[in-house]
């Protein structure tokens, strides 16, 4: 297959991308328009072979999408480009609505039209693969709930809420197109690769630095955390195997709070990095709370049962397992963090100083 990975410069697509290129015989093209989360640094390891091609495109801009599926003529498409990150979509919603709503919908529409050109064969095992998030579904609060595939949309941040959209939009398609569709709705994801304003390496970098570990609230909030490649993993799983039309949410089994992240990077930096910044004891001195985010939900958790008995996934990673190897990670890849916390790595790509 050619599979057509929008987003593939971002944290989870250039996981997706360095497991296709490993793992399977399938080809890949890349296609993304570089925003700030768009690195292509992280593709350092794979962007020579010759299964792999790059396409700088907006997913908004109809014209470069046609011509991109005229050149390469995918056989799947898997979408991961989206505007991501929620603080910034509480600050500038705009961009949100624009790329995740307007761009899911554009890709859609070429997409399709694309796919009713095909001869039968091909047009049978056309695939679009909108890959989504847990967070469309709300807040758990306090109860022991579970996120099904069935449970109702309930987004709560502009984020979530464009994602939301999307989904409807994917769904839509298929229902009335007979566009042929697989959505997946997924946990937080942490590992190798992942973007510095982001949880995870955030506490990583700045306990490194000496600098605070801020937590919004009494760091409470309870998400299930999945390793990027066993996310990667199960994207492949279900573009390969699942039924069309069918959604399968992807979770990591892992329900920790964020004070427990925070604490278990503590401790894991204090066995592997133990010259730690002077004046502190341990990292865990660095904690401090800070307000928490205007409508922040308190619990996601996924049941993963369907994609576990239907496609046989789980996860590898324990989330022990995978934290371990996150923080050592980013503690033999500083120079690629420093590329991305001065900017050099946009600045030099765009030929700026
Ligand atoms: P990311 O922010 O790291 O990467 C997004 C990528 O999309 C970047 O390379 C960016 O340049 C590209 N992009 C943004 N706007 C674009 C546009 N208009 N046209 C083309 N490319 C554009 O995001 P991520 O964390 O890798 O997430 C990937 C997908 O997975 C998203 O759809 C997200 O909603 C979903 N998801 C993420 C998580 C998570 O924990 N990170 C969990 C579940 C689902």
């Amino acid at each position: 297959m050619k599979i057509l990975v929008t987003g593939g410069a971002g944290f989870i697509g250039s996981a997706v991308i360095r497991y296709i290129l490993t793992h399977t015989d399938d080809s890949v093209v890349n296609l993304d328009k570089l925003t700030y989360a768009g690195n292509l640094e992280s593709l350092a390891s794979v962007s020579h072979h010759p299964r792999y091609a790059f396409e700088q495109a907006d997913i908004c801009d109809r014209a470069a999408l046609e011509e991109i599926f005229v050149t390469h003529r995918p056989d799947a498409v898997m979408h991961l480009a989206a505007e991501s990150h929620v603080d910034r979509s509480i600050d500038g919603p705009l961009a949100f609505i624009q790329t995740n709503v307007v761009g899911t919908y554009t890709l859609l529409e070429v997409s399709r039209s694309y796919w009713q050109g095909l001869e039968a064969i091909e047009k049978n095992q056309f695939r679009f693969h909108h890959v989504s998030t847990d967070e469309v579904f709300g807040d758990l609060g306090q109860s022991a709930d579970l996120f099904t595939e069935n449970t109702c949309y309930s987004p709560s941040s502009p984020y979530s809420a464009s994602k939301a959209s999307s989904d409807h939009l994917v769904r839509a398609w298929y229902r009335t197109y007979g566009f042929p569709v697989l959505v997946t709705n997924c946990s937080n994801n942490y590992g190798p690769y992942h973007f510095p304003e982001k949880l995870i390496p955030l506490m990583i970098l700045n306990a490194l630095e000496g600098r605070s570990l801020p937590v919004y609230g009494e760091g409470n909030q309870i998400r299930d955390w999945l390793y990027v490649e066993d996310h990667a993993r199960a994207l492949y799983r279900v573009i390969r195997k699942g039924r069309l039309g069918e959604t399968y949410n992807i979770g990591g089994f892992n329900e920790k709070t964020n004070m427990e992240v925070v604490r278990g990077i503590c401790d894991l930096l204090m066995e592997l990095s133990p010259e730690k910044p002077k004046d502190i004891c341990h990292y865990r001195d660095l904690i401090v709370h800070v307000p928490d985010r205007p409508g922040h939900d308190l619990r996601y958790a996924i049941d993963a049962t369907k994609i576990k008995n239907e496609l046989g996934w789980l996860p590898d990673e324990t989330f022990e397992t995978g934290l371990r190897k996150t923080v050592e990670w980013y503690l033999n890849h500083l120079e690629w963090c420093r590329r991305v916390q001065d900017g050099s790595y946009r600045r030099e790509r765009l030929g700026i100083g």
